[in-house]
C-alpha cells in the first residue's frame, strides 16, 4: 500500500517509534500518525468476529479511547467475560463518532 505525502507528494516509508509503525515522509519529514490505527485494525480483523452489541449504548461509560477507523478520541466501554472462565475478560470499545466498534488486548 503506497502512501503519499500530503504536504510534499514523495512515497511515505514505514518506521517503527516507540514500537509502533508510522508513515514518514523521508523528504520534508512529515509522519502520517493515522497508519499505527491501521495496524491496530489489521490486529483486530485477526481476531474472532466482534459479539453483536446488545447493550444500551446510552448506558455506556465513555472513556477516552482512540477510534481505529477515524481518529475520534471518545469512545463507549464495556468488557465480556468469554465463556471460558479461565480467559480474561475482553473489553470493546465502540467510537462515540462513526459507530466503528474494536476489542483491546492485553
Ligand atoms: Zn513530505
Ligand atoms: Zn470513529
Amino acid at each position: 500500500m503506497a502512501i503519499f505525502c500530503p504536504k510534499c507528494g514523495s512515497l511515505m516509508v514505514a518506521k517503527r517509534e516507540a514500537g509502533k509503525v508510522v508513515m514518514v515522509c523521508p523528504r520534508c519529514g512529515y509522519v502520517d500518525r493515522k497508519e499505527e490505527k491501521i495496524e491496530i485494525r489489521e490486529k483486530v480483523e485477526d481476531k474472532k468476529e466482534i459479539p453483536v452489541i446488545d447493550q444500551d449504548i446510552n448506558a455506556m461509560p465513555i472513556v477516552s479511547a482512540i477510534c481505529p477507523k477515524c481518529g475520534n478520541d471518545k469512545a463507549y466501554f464495556w468488557s465480556i467475560q468469554t465463556r471460558a472462565s479461565d480467559e480474561p475478560e475482553t473489553r470493546f470499545y465502540k467510537c462515540t463518532k462513526c459507530g466503528f466498534t474494536w476489542r483491546e488486548y492485553e
